[in-house]
Parts: structure tokens; sequence; C-alpha cells
């Protein structure tokens, strides 16, 4: 079957160009290169992302619920819908066979101008699994493909790649599959898992699984096409593996710092305790104690703290600066915006002050003047907690002796900024605070090197908030509502959404809003809060909502996260279509913070699609965060719902963060014993393994660990 008898032509190898492979050539090649397909290992890692099982070939009119079949049907009509925000489009492409007809849905694109390219009457096969939607079948997401003339003699069970341009997934396969029939036993590349780890998970050889997934047995059907199978399961478990093996070094090497250990003082935390207003809840108990005892140790503490808003996350990093405070040293506390960092300040000046403590504020607006009366203060150690936004580490800021620093609301922890604070020869205590509830799973991933407590609880006596999702023509009822809590003497925001692309309008239709709003009720008084003005001019608005002088604030998105008005009990949502729904729940944990019952009225345009309005009507369902969450990182992937910017997450090939959490925990497990086994991975056994974090990561991979 191998050509080795082939003297004239080199044996294959995993490194060999796949330009070489017979019936490619260099122009092919180039194609296949541009998608990262370089050499016959990349072929040989483009999985397939379906598989069709021709025995499963149903006709339309039989399907029920949930059957996972596949069909050939012609197309009727293609067509797509906005989905509101941006440029997301869903896009319905209807089939029919001699049986009937059913519509195919599509929440995602996988590439611009895919869908375009499916006409009317063009015959096509669908794999996919059937499902109820609102008592009518439906596909959502099935795979989607042209027949090939020569197509019925492949076998029953066929993989079914990605099209590379004009390269056929036919062709894809036998292209692979010709590698398989060539490649010379020396060549299988060696196993990077020990016969003790793959037994205990259960694990296919690298080589086995990939064998299986591009030469699907007929036996392993149903599995295939679930990617449940066994080949699948062992990818995926190394794609996690290789992750959680280098957070599982930086742990280890965050663990090994030194840092400055802060024994727990109790005279004036029981001080400032006893100094408020209500009893802390069980859940900020425990994660104060938590705190409390990383402080107490010899190295850093790396600590996330997570829960819902209004779960009270401020007391515990009050309580954490307090700890190095009451021992001699000095804390800070960094917010994202100026807004939040001075009501922070307020916030620790009404705790502190009475005290006998010292609390700084520093930000961009800080005049030079008091930046360098700061500066003196900081050194000299007179003040004791230092509150500001980034600016408070770009400065040239020296601290006495800095050893608590708590960030608040970030999604990612600056890494940068740890590294900043290094060569400023600093390594203090970190506290990170997240205003996003994070589901589990994405914690192991973006915050793996982090110890993770969770605020599970709210405050006793919280009235729920109640959401209403209304259309546009319902919006004169939602302004008299809102009028009549005002005459009520509680306050209200109106919240405007502000994307990118259509910023300009949306600027004006907040501005437009906002002067109607205050023709209609002159007797009312209105606030106007945006992007594109001074941070002087926000304050100056803000304060005077807090202060009970604006009664409505007008504002595009800019009212950030963490904002605390107890008196506020309305919030509006223009558009609410337009938002992710953790920024929609963010925006109405502004409200349901006083004695008050609180209210949010979504608003929804009516051109939206059924998928926008369901996955906005989930919104009146429930109030808890983290399901909340969980759900929006079903929809959307880890991605967008971090917000691609700062989401630093590994891209995986075949994993998927929200379907294989099981295999996720057991990667997780088995990159944490391995390394606590071996610490530096100096065993000769791990030597491999050593050289993968390298060639994946750099050198910074093992700097903990070395
Ligand atoms: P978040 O977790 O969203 O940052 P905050 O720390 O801003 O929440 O707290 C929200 C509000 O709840 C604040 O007004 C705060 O004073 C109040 N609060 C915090 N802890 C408690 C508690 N144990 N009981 C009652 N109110 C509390
Ligand atoms: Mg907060």
């Amino acid at each position: 079957m191998r050509d080795q008898g082939d003297l004239k032509k080199p044996k294959l190898k995993l490194e060999t160009d796949v330009k070489y492979l017979k019936g490619v050539g260099p122009k092919l090649g180039a194609l296949l290169a541009k998608r990262g397909i370089r050499t016959v290992l990349d072929l040989l890692t483009y999985y397939p992302r379906a598989y069709e099982d021709r025995r499963a070939a149903r006709n339309i009119g039989t399907l029920k619920e949930n059957d996972l079949v596949s069909l050939k049907a012609q197309v009727i009509k293609v067509s797509s819908v906005m989905m509101g925000r941006s440029k997301r489009k869903m896009y319905d492409v209807l089939i029919r066979d001699s049986s009937g007809q059913i519509h195919c849905k599509y929440f995602r694109v996988p590439y611009k101008g895919y869908f375009e390219r499916f006409q009317p009457f063009q015959d096509v096969r669908i794999v996919g699994k059937v499902t109820n939607y609102r008592g009518k079948l439906e596909f959502h997401h099935p795979d989607l493909r042209d027949i090939e003339p020569d197509e019925e003699l492949q076998d029953i069970l066929a993989p079914i790649y990605v099209e590379i341009e004009n390269l056929s997934s036919m062709k894809i396969a036998r292209m692979i599959r010709s590698v398989f029939e060539h490649l010379p036993a020396e060549a299988v590349p060696v196993e990077k898992f020990s016969p003790a780890l793959r037994e205990k998970y259960n694990l296919l050889t690298r080589w086995e699984a990939l064998w299986q997934l591009h030469n699907p047995q007929v036996d392993q059907a149903a599995l295939l096409m679930e990617q449940r199978s066994d080949a699948h399961r062992r990818i995926i478990f190394e794609e996690f593996f290789w992750m959680e093996l280098y957070l599982a070094a930086r742990k280890t090497g965050l663990q090994k710092e030194p840092g400055i250990a802060i024994p727990a003082g109790r005279a004036l935390s029981a001080k400032l305790i006893q100094s408020l207003p209500f009893e802390l809840t069980k859940a900020q108990k425990r994660v104060i104690r938590e705190v409390s005892q990383d402080l107490g140790q010899r190295h850093p503490m790396s600590r996330l703290v997570q829960g819902d808003v209004g779960s009270g996350k401020t007391m515990v990093a009050m309580l954490a600066a307090l700890q190095a405070i009451e021992a001699g040293h000095q804390a800070c506390l960094m917010a994202p915006t100026e807004i939040l960092a001075e009501q922070h300040f307020r916030n620790a000046k009404k705790l502190f002050e009475p005290l006998g403590l010292k609390v700084g504020l520093l930000t961009g607006k800080s005049k030079t003047k008091e930046r360098s009366e700061l500066h003196a203060a900081l050194e000299s150690g007179d003040i004791h907690f230092l509150i500001g936004t980034h600016a408070l580490i770009e400065d040239v800021v020296q601290f006495k002796s800095l050893a608590v620093v708590v960030i608040d609301e970030q999604h990612r922890f600056g890494v940068e900024q740890r590294a900043k604070l290094k060569r400023k020869g600093l390594s203090p205590h970190f506290l990170v605070m997240t205003a996003t509830p994070i589901p589990r799973t994405l914690a192991m991933t973006v915050y793996g090197d982090l110890d993770v407590s969770v605020l599970d609880e709210l405050p006793p006596g919280r009235i729920p908030i109640q959401t209403r999702v209304i259309f546009e023509s319902k919006r004169p009822e939602a302004i008299a509502f809102m009028a009549a809590q005002i005459e009520r003497g509680r306050q209200a925001y109106v919240v405007y959404p502000l994307v990118e692309e259509s910023e300009k309008i949306d600027l004006k239709n907040a501005f437009d809003e906002f002067e109607k709003l205050r023709s209609q009720f002159p007797q009312i008084q209105f606030g106007l809060l945006h992007g594109r003005m001074k941070s002087d001019e926000k304050d100056q608005i803000m304060n005077e909502f807090r202060e009970g002088r604006i009664q409505v604030l007008v504002s595009t998105t800019v009212i950030e996260v963490g904002v605390d008005v107890p008196n506020a009990n309305l919030m509006i949502i223009e558009h609410s279509e337009r938002f992710g729904l953790s920024q929609l729940h963010q925006l109405r944990g502004r409200v349901g913070r006083g004695a008050h019952k609180s209210f949010c009225v979504m608003i929804m345009g009516y051109a939206v699609s059924t998928e926008a309005r369901e996955r906005t009507a989930f919104m009146e369902q429930t109030s808890d965060g983290f399901k909340i969450a969980e759900f929006d990182l079903e929809l959307r992937g880890p991605g967008e719902f971090l917000g691609t910017r700062q989401s630093g997450l590994p891209g995986f090939q075949m994993a998927n963060l929200v379907r294989d959490v099981a295999l996720l925990t057991e990667a997780r497990e088995a990159a944490f014993d391995l390394l606590n086994a071996d610490t530096k991975l100096a065993k000769p056994e791990n030597e491999h393994l050593r050289n993968e974090l390298l060639d994946k990561h750099g050198p910074t991979a093992l700097a903990g660990i070395a």
C-alpha cells in the first residue's frame, strides 16, 4: 500500500510541505497555506467540521424533533434579517423535497458570502438536528453544502470539511486520506501523554484520534456527528490541557514570588464594621476571611472576587485595604473610570477618616500641584489609601510601602499593570473584582491562574427589580410611568445604546429625546450625559444626579457599571436589543439599590429578529447574573462575551467552552496534578511537556517554575 519502493520520491514526513503531496502542487499549496495549512501535520489537524451518515437520509415530511438526520433537498430561497446589534445577520435558508419544506436558520456566518452562494433550485445536502421552535420544526446551524456530481460514490459515513475556496470538502477528504495511506510508520508523531495519564482520563493516543476523525467508522456515527466520539474527546482534552498547564505554571510561579505577609489586625477592622449601617452578609464575611488569610501569606495574593451587581464587592476591597494599613502599609484601588474612582473615594473617606486614616484621589484630572503633593504624601506614608484610575499606575507614583492593590470592575486582570508595579520593585497582593459574573468555565480559563471567591448572596431586604420588555409603541406609557415615579420623589435613568458605526445618529437620538422630554415635562429636571463630554462636565452632571438636583439622567452607555445612586429606582433602556444580555444586566443593576421598589423597562424596536426578541425577553425571567452570563456566553461565544479586545482567550480548534465543561475540568485537574507532582517539570519524562510550553508560549511560560 505504501509507496516505499519509489526511490525517487523522498519519504513523506509530518513536516513535508503540502505542495509536494500527490495532486497538490504550488498553486493549491499556496491556497492551503493561506488557511494556515503548510505541512502534512497541519493538514491532519484540519479536522472535519461534521459527518454525514447517508443511512440516515430522510424526507422532510417524516422529520421529528431531535432527529439527527441528513437529507437531500432543493433551495427555495435564502433570506437574511438584521439582528439589531451592529452588522450581525440571521440567515434563513428555506429548502424542500417532494415531501415538504423546512427552514434552516443561522445566527452566525462561517465567512462572508457563505450564504450568498446558495441559489433557488440548487440541490443541497443538509446534515443537522431537528429543533422544535414554537411548535414548528426547523434546523439551527445545520451543515449545508451543494452536492457534487460524483458524490454518491463515497462511503456511507463521510467526513465533511470546511471548503477552502474552490477546494471542495470531498477533495480535501481525498488529500487527507492519501496522506494516511502514504505516511510511513516512523513518521507518526511520538505520543505526548503518558500511558498513565491516558488511562486515567480514558484517552486515545493522538494518532489514533486523528485517524478516527478523518476515517470515520460507521459504528461511531452518532458520537462523531455530535462531536462526542473518543477521538473528539482526546483532541479537545489536549487543547484544554495545554492551556491549563500554562495557567498552572503561571499560578505556581505567582505562589512562589516573595511577598509581604500582612497579619490580620483586629482593632480597626472591627471598628469599621461596627460603623456600617448594615450587617455584612454571610458571603461577604466568608470572602473577607478568604482574602484576609491570603494576605497573611508570604507570597502575593492573586484573587478574583466575583459577585453579581449589588452583592457588595466594595466592602471586601475596603477591608483588604484596611488590613494592609493596620499593619503599617499602604493600599490602592484602581477603577476603570473617573466617575467610579470618585465614588469609591467618597465612600472610602466616609469609612476611613473616622479611623484617623488618610485617603487620596488621583485621576487623569488631578492638577500638577495636587499631584506633586500627593506624590510626597504617598512617599512619606502620610496617605494610607490611594484611589484612582489607571493614571495611578502609569504615573511616577512612589509608595512608601504598597502592600495591597485592588482592581475594580475590570474584566481582564492587567498582566502588564502587574509588571509595571514589579518594575517599581513592588510585589503587592492583588485583588480583582469583576463587574460581570463570569460563568465558571470561562473563569477557569480567563482567570485560571487566580484564586476565585464568589459573593453568591445579595444583602437582605433587596426588593426584586421588576423588568418589562415592551415595543416602541408603548413608549408613551413608559414615559408616563417615569413621570409618576419622579412625582413620588424618585429618580430615573434613560439609556441609549451607542453603537460605534452609527454613533452620530445615536447621539442625535439621545439629544432629540432629551429635548423632547424636556419640553414635555417642564417641571422635571433632566440631565444629559454622553461620552463626548469633558470629564468635569460629566462629573458635574453625575454629582447633580447623585444629589437629586437632576431627576432624570438621559445618557448614552457612559453611566458605567458600578455607579451607585440609591434613590434612582427606574431604568429605561432604549433599543435594548442592541445590548448584550450581560450589559443589560449591568445597566439594570444601577437601580434596586435603595429602599424603594425598582423597575426596569427595556424598549425594543419592531424591526428586530425573533432571536433578539427572545434573548431580551430572557431578562424578564431572571435577575440572576450568573444565569444571564451563561446564557449570554452560549449565544455569543466567549470572544464577544468578554469583548475580543480584552478576552486574551486562546483559540481552540475543536474545544468549546460551553459544551465541553466536563472535559475542561478533567484537563485542568490533569495539568495541575502533573505540575504539583513535578513543580519544575524537571523529570525526564516531562521534558517534552516543558518544551511544548516553551514552543506555545515562549520563555515567559516557564518563568514562574524555572
Ligand atoms: P457591587 O458588588 O455591585 O460593587 P457595592 O459594593 O457597590 O456592590 O454595594 C451595593 C450597595 O449595597 C452599596 O450601596 C452598599 O453600601 C450596599 N451594601 C453592601 N453590603 C451590604 C450589606 N451587607 N447589607 C446591606 N447593604 C450593603
Ligand atoms: Mg462595584
